[in-house]
């Protein structure tokens, strides 16, 4: 009997799990575009198009290699709406009872797929470098679930930029000469972007007619949409840039979305690059003296050190993970995060490079709308929601643990050992963004306080019980308690009335 192979949407590679068990001739591969998955959030349309052409172009690449494809488009008239629906009316089409899956990246749809009335095997998805289970030993008995150790073992299992046994260079991590502010003369590689063709025009089209609503823009549309484009885009980055990438990991420039970033998350996470491909070619450039050792040690730990860190954290955690509060924040999102308008010129910039490009680098994600967020006491399940639908490269096993944990502390503190947050005068040092802005960075109290300003003493005062007592934390509360009474005072009340604005609606 024929069995079904499912390929969903981020599972674009030759090499899957599911693919290399099935039999050709035999076995259908079915694939899905469904109305569940491309609403399950409102996804910026950049990012539904960049899956479903990619899907497409995959499907064609299994014909032309001789698999059976049952691949169903948004528009069928016969399309159930799900994934369960279109296995169930699939399985009785090829007289099929037998389903062969990747186990899918979030808890959702691995739930939906056990409760099929069909007999469904989940294989393990080894296109990481580990697996949940080497992540969950890892864990098992440690306090701290800190990052960098993960990342030495991972490093010492791959060998990667190791020399018998120990780090190239003699250190593991070279973050201390990564942080250096924008640059004021240099610019950044363009990105390299590709014209549609004809499957891709077909994609836009209907984007275009069913999602016009959502936020974000479709065009001009120049994501890779296939494995040899994802090449490109990789060979591109390392050579280009691949050499200043730590240098300038951490700065921002208005205007400027890209930088020395790779731009290759979407690939990584639709399935079109592996991460050891990627991290071998970094490798490989650092080996022949095209790349120095700071920027490609900190481009391989961000892959298989945080990439592969949070995928465990959110398999170990479980599925009530979106939903935790630990610091039982409230506040609903307030518009400027679908672009509604605001006088902060840092907020400014990087929801409207998210709206037009799906992308925000990191620091950007972490240091301006996460930092945001969290000094104004936001839901972190609505922050979520906002950070899975927006960029193109979200998908919930790694958009989840980087934001409710890393970004929101929402995780009381399992994946940040304290919350990542900043007055302005971080995002002064790091950006250009505060000398075209409508706020005064360096003002702390008055009508044109930096927000940033007045918001972060008011999250130091108002988390005071819980995180006072964090030994990372403590010297900051020493130098808030050592300032006048009446300063501390005015800057709490001009912080409240800011929040108050802005819970009105009013544009801040
Ligand atoms: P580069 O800066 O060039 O880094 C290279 C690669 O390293 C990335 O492509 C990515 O695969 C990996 N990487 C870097 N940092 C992280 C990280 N913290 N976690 C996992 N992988 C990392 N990344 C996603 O892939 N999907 C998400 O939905 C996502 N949501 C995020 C939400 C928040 C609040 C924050 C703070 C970070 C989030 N990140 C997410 C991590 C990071 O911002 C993106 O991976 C990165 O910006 C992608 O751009 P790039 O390819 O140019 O990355
Ligand atoms: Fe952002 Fe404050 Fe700088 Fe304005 S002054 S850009 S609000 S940090």
């Amino acid at each position: 009997k024929p069995r079904l192979v499912l390929v969903l949407g981020d599972q674009l590679s030759h090499d899957l799990s599911s693919i290399r068990m099935a039999e050709k001739g035999r076995d259908a591969v079915v694939m899905a575009e469904v109305m569940d998955e491309a609403t399950y959030v409102p996804h910026h349309p950049k990012k539904i198009a960049l899956v479903l052409a990619a899907m497409r172009k995959f499907a064609s690449a299994l014909k032309d290699d001789g698999w059976t494809v049952a691949y169903t488009k948004l528009d069928d008239e016969a399309n159930t709406g799900s994934i369960t629906g279109e296995l169930i009316r699939r399985a009785s089409e090829f007289d099929a009872d037998e389903i062969i899956a990747t186990t899918p990246g979030e808890w959702r749809l691995i739930d939906a797929l056990n409760d099929l009335p069909l007999v469904v095997r989940q294989l393990p998805d080894d296109r990481f470098v580990t697996s949940p289970k080497e992540f969950a030993n890892w864990a098992e008995g440690r306090k701290e679930l800190r990052m960098e150790w993960f990342y030495r073992q991972v490093r010492r299992k791959t060998g990667l930029l190791m020399e018998e046994g120990e780090p190239v260079g003699g250190r593991w991590n070279y973050d201390s000469e990564n942080r250096k502010p924008a640059p004021q003369d240099t610019r950044s590689p363009e990105p390299l972007t590709f014209e549609p063709d004809a499957v891709v025009t077909d994609v836009l089209d209907l984007v275009e007619k069913r999602f016009a609503e959502n936020f974000g823009e479709l065009h001009p549309f120049g994501f890779a949409t296939d494995r040899k484009q994802a090449l490109a885009v990789l060979d591109h980055f390392i050579s280009c840039g691949l050499p200043r990438f730590g240098d300038y990991q951490d700065a921002m420039i208005a205007g400027e979305p890209w930088l020395w970033h790779a731009i290759i998350s979407p690939y990584l996470n639709i399935g079109l690059l592996n991460p050891i491909e990627v991290c071998r070619r970094a490798e490989e450039a650092f080996r022949a003296g095209a790349a120095p050792l700071n920027a490609v040690e900190g481009f391989i730990r961000q892959i298989i050190g945080w990439r592969e860190y949070v995928r465990g954290i959110y398999f170990l955690e479980g599925p009530d993970y979106t939903s935790r509060n630990a610091l039982v924040h409230d506040r609903p999102l307030p518009a400027l995060f679908w672009g509604g308008g605001t006088h902060m010129r840092c907020l400014g910039e990087v929801v409207g490079q998210t709206r037009d490009h799906a992308y925000a680098h990191h620091i950007q994600r972490l240091m301006i709308t996460g930092n945001f967020a969290l000094l104004a006491g936001l839901d972190p399940g609505a922050v979520h929601q906002w950070y899975l639908s927006v960029y193109a490269d979200a998908f919930e096993w790694v958009e989840a643990p980087n934001t409710i944990g890393m970004s929101q502390f929402a995780d009381g503190g399992l994946v940040a050992s304290k919350p990542y947050v900043s007055s302005g005068n971080y995002i002064s040092k790091m950006s250009d963004y505060c000398s075209g802005c409508h706020y005064d960075v360096k003002a702390k109290t008055g009508e044109r306080a930096c927000p940033f300003n007045l918001l972060y003493w008011h999250f130091i005062e108002r988390n005071r019980e819980r995180l006072q007592n964090n030994p990372r934390m403590s010297v900051i509360y020493r130098g808030w308690d050592k300032r006048d009474a009446d300063q501390r005072d005015e800057i709490l009340t001009d912080a409240t009335a800011w929040l108050d604005r802005m819970e009105k609606g009013e544009t801040v």
